[in-house]
């Protein structure tokens, strides 16, 4: 039987724009941090559904173990 930790957390998201929030689960967002590849100095970003600018993590610790926060861009 596998249990997945990961499963029901999400990572709150802010759009820089409008500040709209978004709530995306964590397996989510990680899968995009993997894919993200090379550049470990941004989080994976996602598209505001209401303005399409970027959407930043409230606060998120990625794959690579950086931890990002709104607080530290504004
Ligand atoms: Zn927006």
């Amino acid at each position: 039987m596998f249990f997945d930790i990961n499963k029901g957390i999400k990572v709150s998201y802010v759009c820089l724009a409008c500040h709209e929030k978004e709530e995306i689960p964590l397996n989510v967002v990680k899968d995009f941090d993997l894919m993200n590849g090379g550049d470990p100095t941004t989080p994976p970003m996602f598209s505001c559904e209401k303005c399409g600018e970027q959407m930043y993590p409230e606060y998120y610790k990625g794959v690579h173990g950086i931890e990002y926060k709104l607080s530290d861009i504004r």
